[in-house]
C-alpha cells in the first residue's frame, strides 16, 4: 500500500516486453521533494520507468502509486482493476517530463510555448498562464526570448523553454530523460545551472535518468544504480561516486567516468 509521505511509490512492478522481463518485482520510493538520479548500463530499466510513471507503458505486475493516488489501478466494486485512460489522464497532469529532444512546437513562439498547456489542459486564464510562463522564462533565463520561435535557440536554450513548460503545469513530480546527452557540455552545463536553480527555488520531487555523473553528484540527493532491473545500490551520490559498495557499480563508475 502507499504510504502517504510517499511522492513515487513502486510495489513489486513487473514491466516485460515479450519473452524480456525488463522489470522484475522492483520496489522503490521517493519522498516528496526528493532529487533522484537513475544510473546504469542500457538496456537496466531506468527509461522503462520513467515510461511507465508518463502512463507511455503499462504494468504486467504490482502497482505504482503517485502522490499517494494509484497510478495503476482504479478500484471497482470492490476490486482493483487496470487504470482507465480518464484515470490516467487525472494522474498523468501531476507528472512533467523532459526528453532529450526537446520537443518544443516549432510553429509556436517560447511563450506561447509554455502557456499552451496550461490554457488549453487545466483551463488557466490565459493572462494568468503568461504571467505565470514569464516568471518560469525569467528563471531559465530565457526572459529576453519570449518572442522566438525555436528554431531561433541553441539547443541549451530550447533545453530551457522545455523546463520551463514541463513547470508551467504545477507538477509534484518532474521527470528528466537524458536531458543533456544531445548537447555540447557547455550547453549542458547552463541546463544543469537551471536545474539547480529550479530545485533551490521549488519543493518539487524529481526523477532523472542520466548518463551524466556530474549531473547526477550535482542535481540528485540519491543516486539508485540499476542493473538487469535491479536496484543495485541506492545512496547519497557523494557515498556512492566515492565508495561504491558492489563490484557491478565500479565497474560502471569506471566506464562512464
Ligand atoms: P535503459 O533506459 O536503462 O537503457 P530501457 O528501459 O530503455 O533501459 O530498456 C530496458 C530493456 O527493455 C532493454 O532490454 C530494452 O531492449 C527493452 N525494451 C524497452 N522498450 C522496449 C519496447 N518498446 N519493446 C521491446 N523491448 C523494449
Amino acid at each position: 500500500m502507499s504510504e502517504p509521505e510517499d511522492m513515487i511509490r513502486f510495489d513489486r512492478v513487473v514491466k516485460r516486453f515479450g519473452d524480456t522481463v525488463v522489470l522484475d518485482e522492483l520496489d522503490f520510493a521517493v519522498q516528496p521533494g526528493q532529487r533522484v538520479t537513475l544510473i546504469g548500463p542500457s538496456g537496466s530499466g531506468k527509461t522503462t520507468i520513467l515510461r511507465l510513471l508518463m502512463t507511455l507503458e503499462r504494468v504486467d505486475g504490482g502497482t505504482i502509486h503517485v502522490g499517494g493516488e494509484c497510478l495503476t489501478h482504479v478500484r471497482r466494486g470492490g476490486r482493483l482493476v487496470p487504470a482507465d485512460e480518464k484515470h490516467l489522464r487525472a494522474v498523468r497532469k501531476r507528472i512533467g517530463m523532459v526528453f532529450q529532444q526537446f520537443n518544443l512546437f516549432p510553429n509556436m513562439r517560447v511563450l506561447r510555448n509554455v502557456t499552451e498547456a496550461p490554457v488549453h489542459v487545466l483551463g488557466l486564464p490565459v493572462e494568468e498562464a503568461r504571467q505565470r510562463a514569464r516568471e518560469l522564462l525569467e528563471l531559465v533565463g530565457l526572459a529576453d526570448k519570449l518572442d522566438a520561435y525555436p528554431a531561433q535557440l541553441s539547443g541549451g536554450q530550447q533545453q530551457r523553454v522545455a523546463i520551463a513548460r514541463a513547470l508551467a503545469m504545477r507538477p509534484d513530480v518532474l521527470l528528466l530523460d537524458e536531458i543533456t546527452s544531445a548537447l555540447d557540455p557547455e550547453l549542458a552545463a547552463e541546463v544543469l545551472d537551471v536545474l539547480r536553480d529550479v530545485a533551490r527555488s521549488s519543493d518539487i520531487t524529481m526523477l532523472c535518468v542520466t548518463h551524466a555523473m556530474k549531473f547526477a553528484r550535482d542535481v540528485s540527493d540519491r543516486v539508485l544504480m540499476f542493473d538487469q532491473g535491479r536496484i543495485v545500490e541506492d545512496k547519497p551520490p557523494e557515498e556512492l561516486f566515492e565508495c561504491p559498495e558492489h563490484e557491478r557499480t565500479r565497474r560502471f563508475l569506471r566506464s562512464v567516468l
